[in-house]
């Protein structure tokens, strides 16, 4: 997934350079800073990049207050991501480091429970209550979804799209674990066109 050459650097705003083909929140989330072989792209640039962010991954439906200290908090998060999805992938140690700042995120994925009698009904009814600082909560599912897939045995179909010029990490959920490329449209197409070539250069 190539950005154009001239692109005007730093960004004011990322949200037109987002893309969503990792499969779950916390690699596409990874994914926004691009080209982390290159130009080390940032495309979560504004509170309001954030906000608008989330949202677009499914995390709330309405767009949350988000200040510049829960973005700064945000990419802290996001960086303990790569780094334990980074050893993870090239079988290296894992930063203590950064399994904290993931693992302080993890109670702000819970919800406190309501136990409410709904307007319809006369019976109490246990539920999910809304989180008081939506933002922060969302981060918080993101550091959840983070953890399920790195803690677990979901950590090997982790992968990183095997162009050298790309650095987008998927979660590979193909029936036989053989996904190799970000997009079989971007770099999984410029890979076959490469090799076609190559065949018939000879
Ligand atoms: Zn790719």
């Amino acid at each position: 997934m190539d950005l154009p050459d001239d692109l005007s650097l730093p960004l004011d705003r990322g949200a037109p350079w987002w893309y969503w083909l990792a499969g779950r929140p916390a690699l596409d989330f990874v994914n926004t800073r691009r080209e982390r072989w290159w130009r080390n792209v940032e495309t979560l640039v504004t509170p309001d990049d954030l906000a608008e962010w989330v949202v677009q991954a499914g995390l709330l439906t309405e767009l949350p207050p988000v200040d510049r200290e829960l973005l700064l908090s945000a990419l802290d998060l996001r960086e303990a991501v790569s780094l334990t999805t980074d050893a993870l992938l090239a079988r290296t140690a894992v930063d203590d480091d950064a399994l904290h700042i993931i693992e302080a995120w993890l109670p702000g994925a819970h919800l406190p429970d309501r136990l409410r009698v709904p307007r319809d009904g006369s019976q109490p009814v246990l539920s999910p209550g809304f989180p008081a600082h939506p933002g922060r909560y969302a981060l918080g599912l993101i550091a959840r979804d983070a953890a399920e897939m790195l803690g677990t045995e979901q950590r090997a179909r982790v992968r990183i799209c095997a162009s050298d010029t790309c650095s987008a990490r998927f979660y590979d959920r193909s029936r036989n674990g053989q996904r190799r490329w970000c997009s079989m449209q971007g770099c999984g197409n410029v890979a076959k066109a490469r090799r076609h070539r190559a065949r018939h250069a000879k």
